[in-house]
Order: structure tokens, then C-alpha cells, then sequence
């Protein structure tokens, strides 16, 4: 597979829309950041979503091996709109 760019693969992406940390819920048009790691077989994979308080703009909590991204968006009716790549370990 050849390596896309999270921010093309994650634009209209599915999401959940519940912060992971605060539990908060977030509305559409709210900017969010999500963490996202790439599996060879399935590609970008969302893994956790954060309200723009509690998102990391860095990634700290490594998954050893993988391929991973921290995003920034803008959540739009359970998707993900306008992503950028904040940090990035391709
Ligand atoms: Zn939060």
C-alpha cells in the first residue's frame, strides 16, 4: 500500500462525537483534533477525538510500529472537515 496523506485520507471521515477526555460533546462547526494511525490493510484509522481543549498538538502517547498522526479539523455532522496534519511520524 502506498502511504496516503492522513489529512486527504481523513477528510470526510466518520467520527464519533464525544470527546475522549472531557466526555464533552462536540457540535458541529467546533474545531477538534483527532489521533489517527495507519494499518496496511485498512489504511487511516480514527482512533481518538478530542474537543479543541483537550487535543494534543503533538504526539505523546506513541503506538510502537505504527504509522500515526495527530489531525486538526473542523467537525461537520459526524465527520471531519477541513483536516490539516498537526504532527505527524511518517
Ligand atoms: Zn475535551
Amino acid at each position: 500500500m502506498t502511504r496516503s496523506s492522513p489529512a486527504k485520507a481523513l477528510n470526510g471521515a466518520r467520527t464519533g462525537g464525544i470527546c475522549d477526555r472531557c466526555n464533552r460533546r462536540v457540535k458541529t462547526g467546533d474545531a477538534v483534533r483527532a489521533y489517527a494511525t495507519v494499518y496496511p490493510e485498512t489504511g487511516w484509522t480514527l482512533r481518538r477525538l478530542w474537543c479543541s481543549d483537550c487535543g494534543e498538538t503533538t504526539i505523546e502517547a506513541e503506538t510502537e510500529g505504527a504509522q500515526e498522526a495527530i489531525v486538526e479539523a473542523v467537525f461537520w455532522k459526524h465527520r471531519l472537515a477541513g483536516v490539516e496534519v498537526a504532527d505527524s511520524s511518517l
